[in-house]
C-alpha cells in the first residue's frame, strides 16, 4: 500500500528525487539536480541542448524516464503524448540546487510545498539570474518561447515549522532543521503504514542546532517505520568547526589588517552573511556586496526572523562593475540591475580602493577582475570561507585563486563551517530516532550506517521498496 522509490541521491551527494506512494497518493520529496551525474557527461562547452527540450536530460539519465510527471511542452517536443500529472505534490526541503532545480521540468499542475524563507531565496535567485531550462522552479515559459511570452506560474504552497497539512491519504508535518541555507526542513509524513521521516540536509554543529534537535525529537516520538537520512560527511575525518570559530578567525584576520580584505562565501548561507556583516560593522568597515548578491539582501531582509540588512542599510555598499563602455555610464547598465544604480551607496572599484582599511569586500573569485581596477596593494587579505575543493574542477579553480593572490601579493586565509552534520552527529541522530528501517541517501557511504542500524536499506536507484 505504501512504497518508496528513489530516483536520485543514490550513492551520490545531492540530486534527491524520492517518490512516496501511499494508496492513490503520490508525492516527490525534493526533485533536485545531480551535479556529479551531469558532470559525468557534460562540461563548460558541452551542455544538454535547450533546443532539444527534456530529451537530452532523459537520454543521459539526468532525470528519470517516468510518465505523468513532466511539462506538456517538453513532452510534445520529445514526440510524446502530454499526460495529466499523476503526482499530487512535491515537498521541497530547501532551496539548494541539488534538491530544487529539476522541479523546472515538472508539470505546472503539481503543487510545490516549501518553507517561506525557501520561497524568498528562490525568488531572489530567479531575479538575479537568467532563465534557463534547468532553472525554472517558480515559473516557466513553454518551449519554444519568445521574449514576450508570459511565464506560467507554478502553484506554490508555503509552510512554516509546526504546520500540518494533508495531501490525499498523507498528512505532512514539516519541522525546521539547521543547514547552510535558511528555510531548511525535514518532514514527518504520516502514511497508511505509519510515519516516515525525511531529514533533508542538516547539521548539529551550526548556530541553530536547536532546530535540528526539534526535528530529531519529533521523529523519535512518532516511532517512524522508515527514516530517509542524508549522509554527506559520514566518512569525513573530525575537525573543529563552528560558525563562532569562523567569526573569531575572520574577525582577527580583518582587525590585524589596514588594507582591503575580501571574503569569499556563499551568500545563501545567511549565518555566514551575518558573520561577515557583523565583522565589518565592528571593525568600522563598509560591507561591500556585488549587484547579484544585493538581490538576496532585498528578498531576505523581508523576513524579520532572518535579521538580514536591506540594500539601503548604512553599512552596505554595492560594488558597481564596469560594463558596456567601461566608463560607468548609466546606459551601460540594463534591466533589473538598474534599480541599484540610483542608490546613494553604489561604489566603483576605484572608490572602494581609495578607502582600503574602511571596506570588507564580500566579493569572491568570480569578481576577481575587480582587483585589476582596484590596483590592489600587496598585503591585502582574502578569506576563503567555503569548503575545501572536492573535485577536479574546484581544485583547478583553487589553483587560479592562488595565482591571482600571488600576482597581487595578497595573503590567503581559510575559515569555514560546513552545512552538513559531522559523521558522529549523523550516527547519533539516526540511533536516537531509532526508525524501523533506514534509507541512507545523499551519500557515497550508505553502508557506514550499519554501525547504528540493524535494518539499513542499501538503496538501488529506481527500485520500489514496500514500507
Ligand atoms: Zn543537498
Ligand atoms: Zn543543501
Amino acid at each position: 500500500m505504501t512504497s518508496l522509490t528513489i530516483y536520485g541521491g543514490v550513492n551520490e551527494i545531492g540530486g534527491n528525487k524520492i517518490l512516496l506512494k501511499d494508496r492513490d497518493t503520490q508525492v516527490f520529496l525534493d526533485f533536485g539536480k545531480s551535479f556529479s551525474r551531469r558532470a559525468r557527461y557534460f562540461e563548460e562547452f558541452l551542455n544538454p541542448r535547450t533546443a532539444n527540450g527534456i530529451v537530452d536530460f532523459l537520454t543521459m539519465d539526468l532525470v528519470p524516464d517516468i510518465s505523468g510527471v513532466y511539462r506538456d511542452d517538453l513532452m510534445v517536443m520529445a514526440g510524446r503524448k502530454p499526460q495529466k500529472p499523476e503526482i499530487d505534490a512535491v515537498l521541497l526541503t530547501h532551496a539548494h540546487s541539488d534538491h530544487a532545480d529539476y522541479i523546472s521540468f515538472l508539470h505546472e499542475d503539481i503543487p510545490i510545498y516549501m518553507g517561506s524563507a525557501c520561497h524568498l531565496i528562490l525568488r531572489a535567485l530567479a531575479e538575479r539570474t537568467q532563465r534557463t531550462l534547468e532553472r525554472e522552479i517558480l515559473d516557466f515559459k513553454p518551449r519554444p518561447y519568445s521574449v514576450k511570452d508570459v511565464p506560467i506560474k507554478r502553484k506554490i504552497n508555503e509552510f512554516r515549522t509546526g504546520d500540518k497539512f494533508k495531501i490525499g491519504s498523507l498528512e505532512v508535518e514539516p519541522i525546521h532543521v539547521d543547514h547552510s541555507v535558511p528555510g531548511a526542513y525535514g518532514f514527518i509524513i504520516y502514511t497508511s503504514e505509519g510515519p516516515i521521516a525525511y531529514t533533508g540536509d542538516f547539521r548539529l554543529h551550526g548556530t541553530h542546532s536547536k532546530m535540528t534537535y526539534d526535528f530529531i525529537e519529533k521523529a523519535k516520538e512518532v516511532k517512524p517505520v522508515a527514516l530517509i537520512t542524508e549522509g554527506t560527511r559520514i566518512a569525513d575525518p573530525e575537525r573543529k568547526e563552528s560558525e563562532k570559530l569562523v567569526y573569531e578567525q575572520s574577525s582577527k584576520t580583518v582587525v590585524e589588517s589596514d588594507n582591503i580584505v575580501f571574503a569569499d562565501f556563499n551568500f545563501k548561507d545567511v549565518d555566514r552573511l551575518r558573520t561577515f556583516f557583523n565583522i565589518a560593522k565592528e571593525t568600522g568597515r563598509k560591507f561591500v556586496v556585488k549587484i547579484n548578491d544585493a538581490y538576496f539582501l532585498k528578498y531576505l531582509s523581508k523576513d524579520k526572523h532572518l535579521d538580514v540588512p536591506n540594500i539601503d542599510d548604512e553599512n552596505i555598499i554595492i560594488y558597481l562593475p564596469k560594463r558596456g563602455t567601461g566608463t560607468y555610464s548609466d546606459s551601460d547598465y540594463k534591466g533589473k540591475d538598474k534599480e541599484f544604480l540610483d542608490l546613494h551607496n553604489t561604489w566603483t572599484a576605484e572608490q572602494i580602493a581609495s578607502r582600503p582599511n574602511k571596506v570588507l569586500c564580500a566579493i569572491g573569485f568570480y569578481s576577481f577582475t575587480a582587483l585589476i581596477d582596484m590596483k590592489v596593494k600587496p598585503g591585502a587579505r582574502y578569506i576563503h570561507s567555503a569548503s575545501e575543493p572536492y573535485n577536479e574542477e574546484q581544485e583547478l579553480s583553487l589553483e587560479r585563486i592562488d595565482a591571482w593572490i600571488d600576482h597581487f601579493g595578497m595573503s590567503k586565509f581559510q575559515s569555514h563551517c560546513s552545512g552538513h552534520a559531522r559523521g558522529k552527529d549523523l550516527l547519533e541522530a539516526v540511533s536516537e530516532i531509532e526508525a524501523k528501517t533506514l534509507y541512507p541517501i545523499h551519500t557515497i557511504h550508505p553502508d557506514m550506517y550499519k554501525k547504528v542500524s540493524k535494518n539499513v536499506i542499501l538503496v538501488q536507484e529506481g527500485k520500489s521498496y514496500k514500507i
